[in-house]
């Protein structure tokens, strides 16, 4: 396939090799669905638009069509699932890459489970991106299979497939300069860096910044990090427990109605919600606070 010819299928003069006549398109850079038809020669998308010519035309009849799903951020481990059935779950529905953190593996057969993972997404029809894990254990307080050390995850870094460092959930390490967390950042410069810092604000979030943490996926509410709170204070906790309650109650409600509608709203389910709120709020907030 040269260029030219590219270029000439793009233009609607040759033939495409395969032509999706009729599709609706899910346009996700302007968020609207386009009637159109897809030029595709040899691995190429060669154009969206309006085409009449090719070697096999397949009518879509108004189906939609998209790109496919990137999940940006998953543990893959969490399905339970082996990585080939996981692929086999995810793939059919639309997701076409992960980039999965290999935290859970790690955290109990370190770098022989990372491998082994590694090794098998080569042979999958799912793209697999991976990120170090940086904290193996979360904390000094499990009982873990494994401890990873700077020195390994430069080595686990080294792999094509590992694309950065996994969600930096030592917060308290980074901002307070804990030499062994700082190793692991290091080697990790050029990459991506993912964060995990509930709660942290002020001067303690520059820190972690500073170091080169450009995410968190632990953040809830959009103002909670500009507010000047300085530490975990009675308050504090108070205040990020009721708002893991509110969380809790609207995702319930929001549930609740979009699969009952309003007459079952009574039957709520008050253990339930219970259960989300306090669980969410001490796995993520008090605990990572006490690492
Ligand atoms: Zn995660």
């Amino acid at each position: 396939m040269s260029l030219k010819e590219l270029i000439s299928v793009a233009r609607g003069e040759t033939p495409a090799d395969l032509l999706l006549k009729n599709a609706r398109i899910v346009n996700t850079f302007i968020g609207e669905i386009e009637q159109a038809d897809v030029a595709i020669y040899g691995d190429r998308i060669a154009g969206v638009g309006n085409y009449g010519k090719a070697k096999e035309i397949i009518d879509l009849q108004g189906k939609f069509l998209a790109p496919g799903l990137i999940n940006g951020h998953t543990h893959i481990e969490s399905s339970m699932l082996h990585p080939a059935r996981y692929a086999e779950a995810v793939v059919p529905r639309g997701t076409l890459a992960v980039v999965t953190d290999l935290h859970e593996i790690a955290n109990v057969c370190g770098p022989e489970g990372i491998k082994f993972v590694t090794d098998l997404a080569q042979k999958l029809p799912l793209d697999m991106l991976f990120m170090a894990p940086s904290c193996v254990p979360a904390t000094h307080l499990e009982t873990s299979g494994a401890k990873i050390s700077s020195k390994e995850v430069k080595k686990i870094l080294a792999h094509p497939k590992i694309i950065g460092l996994g969600e930096m959930m030592n917060f308290p390490g980074v901002v307070s300069g804990d030499e062994e967390v700082l190793k692991k950042i290091s080697a990790s410069k050029g990459k991506v860096i993912d964060g995990h810092a509930p709660g942290l604000a002020g001067n303690e979030l520059n820190a972690y910044l500073s170091a080169g943490i450009l995410s968190d996926h632990e953040s809830f509410c959009l103002w909670l990090p500009i507010i000047p709170i300085k530490d975990a204070s009675l308050w504090w906790m108070t205040l990020v427990a009721l708002i893991y309650f509110g969380k809790a109650i609207l995702t319930l409600w929001s549930e609740r109605l979009s699969t009952e509608g309003w007459s079952q709203f009574a039957q709520f389910r008050w253990q339930r919600l219970m259960l989300l709120s306090i669980s969410d709020f001490i796995i993520e907030g008090a605990l990572a606070r006490v690492m």
